[in-house]
């Protein structure tokens, strides 16, 4: 039997959970969850979708809520702009198992309506303990809905876009939300801008 100080410390208030205890970390909020009823967005949803990815990720995305598709398979971004977010990430030279993805609201909202800030207020508390196990260095926020909760308030998504802000411990940027591009693919080269910012802040796609 492990004693009691080589136990893993999950989520312990202001200390980092260590690399190898992250996975376990984020199981233990998902646990948490269970077979949550908090809000009403759980009258309608199948699954829950938790995310998915590396638990020691550098870089996070975080978009609204989950989908139809989401809400069928459990998983985050699993449609058609998850296959977008998908060519967004190969474009900075990672692979999707790199990353971590997750979503503002862990139910699917009913006809994909925005969150309503009491659902919102609700969920994001898990989310946010999930950035805490991760220690992600930059989070690329998808929309307007996951910048307003990162970062505690609301402003136009063009007010954010372009620079750098902080969200728990993470360097935060803001961009479009991949459904938003395949609706208006104009806007893909603003978009490719955004994400270089956040290949900047992490040293990617220098030359060597
Ligand atoms: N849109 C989102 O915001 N999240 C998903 O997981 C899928 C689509």
């Amino acid at each position: 039997m492990p004693s009691a100080s080589s136990l893993p410390v999950i989520g312990e208030p202001g200390k980092p959970v260590a690399r190898k205890d992250r996975a376990v970390a984020l199981q233990a909020i998902r646990n948490e969850i269970g077979d949550c009823r908090r809000c009403a967005l759980s009258a309608g949803r199948h699954t829950i979708v938790f995310g998915d990815g590396d638990p020691n990720a550098r870089l996070m995305f975080v978009g609204e809520g989950p989908g139809a598709d989401e809400d069928a398979q459990g998983l985050p971004f699993v449609g058609r702009a998850g296959q977008l977010l998908n060519n967004m990430i190969n474009a900075m030279g990672l692979r999707r198992d790199q990353v971590y993805i997750a979503n503002i609201v862990k139910c699917r909202p009913p006809q994909n309506r925005v969150p309503e800030p009491q659902e919102a207020n609700t969920c994001a508390p898990f989310l946010f303990r999930q950035i805490d196990v991760i220690q992600p260095e930059v989070i690329v926020a998808l929309g307007a809905t996951a910048a307003t909760y990162l970062l505690g308030g609301k402003s136009p998504l063009n007010a954010l876009r372009g620079r750098t802000h902080q969200a728990r411990g993470a360097k935060l940027i803001v961009t479009y939300h991949p459904a938003y591009l395949l609706r208006d693919p104009r806007q893909k080269k603003e978009a490719w801008a955004d994400l270089q910012l956040a290949m900047a802040e992490l040293g990617l796609g220098k030359s060597q």
